[in-house]
């Protein structure tokens, strides 16, 4: 088991997603990982360890935005490590996700994403889902909603999964199956976790 915590709203993400992972902290995990969205782009922050030590490794950065993502994992596929560490990104760096789960079926689908050019980074289950989403977000030419719902029927397995893309400061996917994950809806903004 391992947790997400995401948030889009009009406060800075960044420590209401911290706050979060450490209270998470409980369900167990080897890496942390965080996604933050802002005027200059997408940032990704990761770290092997515990949320502390990816909260120092942050303090020196810029942390300002209004959406982000946040993780941690409980390694499946692929070393404990800062690679393999979430969040993943898709190959065009416009896509960045978080996932808790299996997808049994990713030795497959990464096959077929190789022959068609994706090159991946880390050992993980979770970075062939990025690219599968951004695969057929841009050659299907469909939004990231409907890229996110034709992908996941091609996945077998169980999972929680938030995406956020490049520019989109204000909204971001989740979904789930046989994994948990609850909305939060406040006032103009909204949460997605692990655990309520
Ligand atoms: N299977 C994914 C991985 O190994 C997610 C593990 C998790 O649920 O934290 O990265």
């Amino acid at each position: 088991m391992c947790g997400i915590v995401a948030y889009v709203g009009c406060q800075d993400a960044y420590p209401l997603i911290i706050k979060g992972l450490k209270r998470l902290e409980y369900r167990g995990y080897d890496s942390a990982g965080i996604a933050l969205s802002n005027s200059q782009g997408v940032s990704i922050f990761k770290t092997q360890g515990n949320v502390s030590k990816l909260q120092e490794y942050i303090s020196t950065k810029d942390s300002s935005g209004l959406i982000g993502i946040g993780h941690t994992r409980w390694a499946t596929h692929g070393a404990p490590n800062k690679v393999n560490a979430h969040p993943h990104i898709s190959g065009d760096g416009k896509l960045a996700l978080v996932h808790n789960g299996i997808i049994e079926n990713y030795d497959a689908i990464k096959k077929a994403l190789t022959q068609k050019g994706h090159v991946f980074e880390s050992n993980t289950d979770t970075e062939v889902l990025v690219h599968l989403i951004e695969e057929i977000k841009n050659h299907e030419s469909v939004c990231l909603f409907e890229a996110v719902r034709i992908a996941l029927n091609e996945v077998v397995g169980a999972y929680a999964i938030v995406v956020m893309e490049k520019g989109v400061d204000n909204e971001f996917i989740a979904a789930r199956k046989g994994s948990p994950l609850v909305i939060g809806v406040g006032r103009e903004e909204y949460y997605v976790a692990s655990d309520a």
